[in-house]
């Protein structure tokens, strides 16, 4: 990180992203003092010839920049000492991707960059952009809250293409983010509990797209059109996307195609039909912000179409993992609460719903309006009772206990199903801590049982 050289930086957070962005540092030429609380991840910057030592007796007048690592805490439930300590002294807080985005500015501003936030969807947004860049042959770097950290990325060149992922907790780090093209998808009010308000959260996802050479937004929320015109007021180049609404100029899909707009003469991107691995609405406002920040950095649509058709998707998201006769599996394990769990609900009709886990709060009662698309439940984990009792005589189910009976059993009465096309999906609408370590190794016990049932065709790995 050569825009550091010569200066005096403290870090703190020793994980693999803070061990990346010393390195990075030390390379560059800056003098850096790193700490972490855990003795282990100490030993392993030493290692690394990071210098390291206590920064709570350190002398922070000398330091020009404070970096912190992800996952430590900057405002919730109160801020970490260190960054006490970096405000009292003056020295500035920021995060690893501000030092991509001040090299970048330094060596090689004219390399694509695209920065994707918003509150959901964003890892789906950030893989897809990347797998269209890399199909149509474009040397591609991903990473940032997905993947890789953006100081592992390779080297900046002016023809190299970097897609990163951005938390609110990263842009809130980053001041100069100055994507060329930055995707603000959309906000609902989640997460409020690490962020304050709904105001605080709005106003750094907003800087994302604020900071950008093209601002692409998805208006299908109150938060975001306010953002969007007000930066257009200001005089910004804004893209906007819709998932259901026609727009005059913008990018919308209208229930069968992608839809491009421009002074309200419409042309089709694709079929929604050709994307297998993007069904449901939510996944064609991916595809949109997608495309839009595509073409920004310079691709043509026919390699944009290509790129959509061929993307795979990602792992444990509306993952089809397997068909057997009419019977479609569909792995979506990360859906750890209900508001996750809609999407895949609303996108198939007939459904053999595999559910349960650690239950949050509000149980699946907001689900109740897609009842009607589940032939049967098959509750499993800490979170059977009460789900039985809100599915109650409204829907059929079982007290599967475990994921593997709920499989079996799901596998066979949708196979029986006279209504011809059906899925078994595993949505859990619960975190899976009562019987997994975490929602990956669920989805891939998921994908395994489903990868045993005789004469299954597997898809994917
Ligand atoms: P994130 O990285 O923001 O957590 P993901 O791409 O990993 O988002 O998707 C996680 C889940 O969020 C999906 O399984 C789906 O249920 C839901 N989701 C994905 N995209 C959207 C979207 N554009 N709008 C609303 N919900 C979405």
């Amino acid at each position: 990180a050569r825009s550091f050289a010569g200066k005096k930086v403290a870090l703190f957070g020793l994980g693999g992203s803070g061990i990346a962005t010393g390195r990075a540092l030390v390379e560059g030429g800056a003098e850096v003092l790193a700490w972490d609380d855990n003795p282990e991840s100490v030993a392993r910057a030493e290692v690394e010839a990071i210098a390291v030592g206590d920064l709570r007796a350190a002398d922070w007048s000398g330091f020009s920049s404070f970096v912190l690592s992800p996952g430590v805490p900057l405002t919730h439930p109160k801020p970490h000492w260190t960054v006490e300590l970096a405000r009292g002294a003056g020295v500035e807080v920021i995060g690893d991707v501000e030092l991509f985005a001040r090299e970048r500015i330094a060596q090689a501003p004219a390399a694509p960059f695209v920065a994707i936030t918003g509150t959901n969807g964003k890892s789906t947004t950030t893989a897809l952009t990347a797998h269209i860049l890399r199909s149509a042959g474009r040397d591609t770097q991903m990473g940032g809250n997905i993947g890789r950290a953006v100081m592992t990325l390779d080297p900046l060149a002016a023809d190299r293409f970097y897609v990163v992922e951005c938390s609110s907790y990263q842009i809130d780090l980053a001041p100069s983010i100055n994507p060329t093209a930055g995707v603000l998808l959309n906000l609902t009010p989640d997460h409020l509990d690490r962020h304050g308000t709904m105001q605080h959260y709005a106003a750094i996802k907003e800087r994302l797209v604020s900071g950008s050479d093209t601002a692409i937004i998805g208006v299908d929320d109150i938060y975001c059109t306010q953002i969007a015109d007000r930066l257009e007021k200001a005089g910004r180049q804004v893209v906007r996307i819709s998932k259901r609404l026609p727009l005059p100029d913008g990018y919308f899909a209208d229930g069968t195609s992608l839809m491009e707009a421009i002074d309200g003469r419409y042309s089709r991107i694709a079929f929604l039909e050709g994307i297998g691995s993007l069904r449901g609405q939510h996944n064609a406002q991916n595809a949109l912000a997608a495309v839009a920040a595509c073409l920004k950095v310079g691709l043509d649509l026919g390699e944009i179409q290509s790129g959509l058709e061929s993307f795979p998707g990602l792992a444990h998201r509306m993952e089809q993992v397997g068909r057997k006769g009419n019977v479609l599996f569909v792995n979506d394990s990360k859906a750890t609460n209900a508001d996750a769990s809609a999407p895949a609900l609303s996108s198939f009709p007939r459904i053999y719903w595999i559910a349960g886990g650690l239950p949050k709060e509000g149980g699946i009662e907001p689900l109740r309006s897609y009842f009607g698309r589940i032939a049967k439940a098959y509750l499993i984990g800490e979170a059977a009772p009460a789900f039985s009792a809100t599915l109650g005589e409204a829907v059929p189910y079982e007290i599967s206990g475990t994921l593997a009976a709920a499989v079996e059993h799901a596998a066979r009465d949708a196979a029986e199903d006279a209504a011809g096309e059906a899925v078994v999906l595993l949505s859990p609408a619960c975190a899976s801590f009562d019987q997994f370590r975490n929602f990956e190794v669920r989805g891939d016990a998921f994908r395994a049982a489903v990868h045993a049932i005789p004469d299954i065709v597997p898809i994917g790995g």
